[in-house]
């Protein structure tokens, strides 16, 4: 039965009109207190603009009360705040279930239907589809629609249309079996835990008469159909018979009506009864609404710009950086311009536009406010969580160990003192050398026979982290799971520092996500506790987390930022509307995974016909929305990739707006931003905080940028005794030798997981070693054909020995790269067959060996005498009296025009072998054995005539270098710039040098 109530629908021709007409229905003085009185709104953010606007208009209409009406202002609810308010008010309310409850029971129901189902599913079931299945429930039921209705609707379609052996209909078939099965099981479950969902506080709600009813309800959105954000079927179905309730306006557009949502009103209330915006009639009073039209003037690309009414720039943050130069403009030309307070920019999606705002708004001092909430996700509370799982996640591997101790949001405390991040660097690189990838039990050996003492405190709160950690890596009911992780976020979160500025915002984020996850661990409690290892939590902490947001604090004053919904309810002087680009305006629909839309048209789905209308006529709406001008404005790149611009565009003649084109001015490219006004000469700091101000100041102070000790230049240096490695490493970097062999720094240990580049050369050089120091122990000189065998065994035997205590993936990659597969040969292949190649005898094998002190190299200005060690991987001695030098290079050899240490090593050998064994020895080859490029043996020169050349450029290299170093060049130029992507001290480096030199 329909109560008696007046129902009425408000008709309104534009934006203006609208807003006035909501502030004269929520002024209506025929119910007793704005108590009983809502309304309706899409969104959280629409619901704060209508509060300043209705605010404003009170004071219009009520001069000189101090705001007395104000004080009778309704509540602005979105829909499901609605349903919030309408339960309270029930006598007795039922408690109603949370979302992290539904979802549980949701699941539950899901299991049980697939345990009865007996066809394959196309899909597998998964917690992250449930959500959907249960979002489908939502929308049938308020579609009006009953579950077994729905599966008879469907079945109906597909025996219709599918010839019986269809498939494709049969899948969908029992698919919507297993949906109706599901959500079936849902209801008996909710019905049987006693508590209620919206659905069926629906039913109470049209049932029970409340003791305190809300009287007047003012709809101002439409249907779902013509806005995602509005009101369904059953919402409407509700407001008609709740008990109660005296008045119900719904106030649209006439644009927004006539795109459809009038004929969707009309079918369900049959001549409902309608009022124009200009006639309302409040109690016995017709207060009007009249409201002149003030139409703003729509402002096109000055003269010359492409003929189109919007302007197009780069990306999104670039169409910000132009409203803010247009505003600062403005304000230096001193014209009438709105204020900042009624400035409006809106936008479709609020990221990244919220991002962005900061660094082009806050860069320019232009003071804004925003209304849209961000994802909980970005916080960085968020990230403090998804430290603590990618240490289960990833077995204790040292990165995420080193991460969760490093990160400021945690507190490790050891003999009461917290852990430093000097012991927690040491951690890192003792784990690095241990070759630890990752094992609690391993870190528990380690731990046990551990010799690096500064590492000891990191590694104890690493041990305790781990072992209350280590459940997660079991299966166990997903509640003590889910609390196992809040636990440890609740002994270990750093405590917030009161005067941190950050601190608020930061305890907000930590308190939401704490409630989400107590009552996610809650709603499995309750409802459904499955076991869960650290996959699942992982999987849903983060889906629940991703999908909560977050409303940060706004200033209250200057720009408003704001989406369209919002932009509807806002009384502006001047809007730019932002973002259009394809997918944006008008938003893609959600896409439903479970029926094609020919067969959720059967059972109620919109058009997209309908849908794209209702958006055309929003856009048009929002077009007129401004009283003074109004921007559009779109944008060709989204990170990086090419964007179509919206269709919406297309609609602009439709709002009949006069146009004028905007004049450039030369104060607009003058500098706003912060950058620009430190990057441009002389650089204004006024505009700068006081801190930042006196770093700018410092800064400035300072010798000039092109001054050479900006550029690795740091006076003369002592001359000392160079080892060759390191004065190649100054022909790769000079920078890279300076931090390494200058400054002593160490090198940051590599983040892979698996052996680097250094560790791999080691153990080769280790490797070849062994061998060969056995391999003339046993009496063996030259290798040869004949004895290639029992050269193979032997480095079979050392390489074994070799990789004994390596983890065991790690020995067999290493295992195939020394003795080779069956698809290639190892490197000791190479190493023989080189030798046995070219038969000569050999006398005796130098193996690492030292070559240090003085030497004499023939520098461009004659000859001179230097200091030097080094170690030369091998020297052999043959019978012919020559020399053989052989350099094992792990991957290509160096170019002749950068090689240092087998040519130096050359003629340091030269020398120090005068009369060894009581002969001479001259150098007859020089080699390097590589282990990648096209060949393995790479000579260092093929004639004599070459060698001289080779040589003798050599030692004018090393000379000029030695110069260089004495005289304290260090410039970061690395000979290749891929370098410094692999460079340890990359992080120390001002890298940002490469390529301007
Ligand atoms: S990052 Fe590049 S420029 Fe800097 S030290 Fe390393 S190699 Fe040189």
């Amino acid at each position: 039965m329909i109560t008696p109530r007046r129902t009425r629908l408000v008709r309104v021709p534009h934006l203006h009109a609208f807003r006035r007409a909501i502030s004269v229905l929520s002024g209506d003085p025929t119910f007793d207190t704005a108590h009983s009185r809502l309304v309706v709104v899409p969104t959280r953010g629409a619901a704060r603009q209508l509060r300043r606007t209705l605010e404003k208009e009170f004071q219009k209409d009520s001069p000189g009360t101090g705001g007395a009406r104000a004080i009778a202002r309704p509540d602005c609810v979105t829909r499901d705040e609605l349903y919030d308010c309408l339960h309270a008010r029930l006598t007795c309310p039922p408690r109603r279930l949370t979302a992290f409850e539904r979802d549980a029971v949701a699941q539950a129901s899901a299991r049980s239907a697939l345990s009865a189902s007996t066809g394959q599913l196309p899909f597998q079931l998964r917690p992250g589809l449930v959500a959907q299945i249960l979002r489908f429930y939502d929308q049938l039921r308020r579609q009006s629609q009953q579950v077994k209705r729905f599966e008879e609707l469907i079945e109906e379609a597909l025996s219709g249309a599918a010839a019986p052996s269809d498939r494709g209909a049969e899948r969908m078939g029992q698919q919507t079996r297993f949906l109706t099965r599901t959500f079936l099981e849902y209801e008996r479950r909710v019905l049987e835990c006693g508590a209620c969902d919206e659905h069926v506080l629906r039913d109470r709600l049209m049932e029970e008469s409340a003791g305190d009813p809300i009287r007047h309800v003012i709809v101002t959105v439409p249907d779902w159909i013509a806005d995602p954000d509005g009101l369904f079927v059953a919402d409407f179905d509700l407001l008609a018979r709740i008990p109660g309730l005296a008045a119900l306006d719904i106030v649209s557009t006439e644009a927004l009506l006539g795109s459809g949502f009038h004929e969707r009103l009309h079918n369900w209330w049959p001549g409902i009864d309608e009022v124009d915006g200009h006639d309302i009639e409040i109690g016995r009073v017709d207060l009007g609404v009249a409201v002149p039209r003030a139409r703003p003037v729509l402002v096109t690309p000055p003269a010359g710009a492409p003929d189109q009414p919007w302007f197009t720039h780069r990306d999104r943050e670039e169409e910000l950086v132009a409203i803010a130069r247009r505003i600062k403009a403005d304000r230096r030309r001193a014209a009438e311009t709105p204020a900042l307070d009624r400035t409006a920019v809106v936008f479709k999606r609020p990221l990244p536009y919220l991002y962005l705002a900061s660094e082009t708004f806050g860069a320019a001092g232009i003071p804004y406010q925003t209304y849209d909430a961000l994802p909980l996700a970005g916080e960085p509370t968020a990230a403090a969580i998804d430290l603590i799982l990618d240490l289960v996640e990833t077995s204790f591997a040292r990165a995420a160990i080193v991460a969760l101790l490093r990160s400021p949001h945690f507190r490790f405390v050891q003999d009461e003192d917290e852990v430093a991040r000097k012991a927690i660097s040491a951690l890192d690189r003792a784990l690095s050398g241990a070759r630890y990838l990752g094992d609690l039990g391993r870190l528990e050996e380690l731990g046990a026979t551990w010799t690096s003492r500064d590492a000891v405190p990191a590694l104890e709160a690493a041990l305790a982290a781990g072992r209350e950690l280590a459940p997660l890596l079991e299966a166990a009911p997903a509640a003590q799971q889910i609390r196992l992780v809040l636990a440890f976020f609740a002994s270990y979160a750093r405590p917030l520092d009161f005067d941190d500025p950050f601190a608020p915002r930061e305890r907000r984020a930590r308190a939401a996500v704490v409630q989400l996850l107590t009552d996610l661990a809650a709603g499995h409690a309750a409802h459904h506790d499955p076991l869960w290892t650290i996959d699942e939590v992982g999987a849903a902490a983060r889906r629940w987390i991703e999908e909560e947001t977050f409303a940060p604090e706004s200033s209250g004053t200057g720009v408003h930022l704001l989406d369209d919904q919002a932009a509807r309810y806002g009384d502006f002087d001047d809007i730019t509307l932002v973002g259009l680009v394809e997918n944006d305006w008008p938003e893609r629909p959600r896409r439903n995974i479970f029926c094609p839309p020919s067969l959720l048209k059967t059972i109620g789905w919109p058009s997209e016909k309908d849908r794209r209308g209702a958006a055309d006529a929003r856009f048009l709406d929002l077009l007129a929305s401004a009283s003074q001008r109004v921007v559009v404005s779109t944008f060709a790149l989204d990170d990086e990739a090419l964007v179509a611009r919206s269709a919406e565009l297309d609609q602009i003649p439709r709002a009949r707006l006069s146009t004028v084109a905007r004049e450039a001015h030369e104060n607009e490219a003058a500098r706003i931003f912060m950058d620009e006004a430190l990057a441009y000469e002389p650089p204004a700091l006024g505009a700068l905080g006081a801190t930042a101000r006196r770093w700018a100041e410092m800064r400035i102070g300072r010798s000039p940028s092109e001054a050479r000790d900006f550029h690795g230049s740091v006076g003369a240096q002592p001359s000392r005794t160079w080892s060759v490695s390191a004065l190649e490493t100054y022909l790769g970097c000079p920078f890279k030798f300076f931090a390494q062999h200058v400054l002593r720094l160490e090198e940051e240990p590599d983040e892979e997981e698996v052996m680097d580049p250094r560790r791999q050369g080691q153990l080769v050089h280790e490797v070849f070693e062994a061998f060969f120091r056995s391999w003339q122990a046993a009496g063996r000189r030259a290798v040869t054909q004949e004895n290639l065998d029992e050269a193979r065994a032997m480095f079979a035997g050392v390489v074994d020995r070799a990789l004994e205590g390596l983890p065991e993936a790690e020995a067999g990659l290493e295992r195939t790269r020394l003795l080779g597969s069956a698809a290639a040969a190892g490197l000791g292949e190479a190493v023989f067959r080189m030798e046995a190649e070219r038969p000569v005898a050999v006398v005796e094998r130098l193996i690492e060996h030292r070559l240090e002190g003085e030497f004499a190299i023939a520098a461009a200005s004659g000859t001179r005498v230097v200091f030097l060690r080094g170690k030369a991987d091998r020297l052999d001695l043959l019978e012919d009296g020559t020399f053989r030098l052989i350099d094992y290079k792990l991957g290509r050899p160096p170019s002749r025009a950068r090689a240092l240490q087998l040519p130096i090593y050359s003629v340091c050998a030269e020398q120090r072998l005068v009369n060894y064994a009581g002969r001479q020895w001259t150098l007859g080859q020089a080699a390097y054995l590589a282990f990648k490029g096209p060949r393995r043996v790479v000579p260092l020169f093929s004639s004599p005539s070459d060698r001289a050349k080779v040589l003798g450029e050599a030692q004018r290299r090393l000379a000029d270098t030695l110069d260089a170093i004495e005289g304290g060049e260090f410039p970061p130029t690395p000979d290749d710039v891929y370098r410094c992507e692999t460079c340890g001290f990359a992080s120390v480096c001002r890298k940002d040098y490469v390529g301007d030199v």
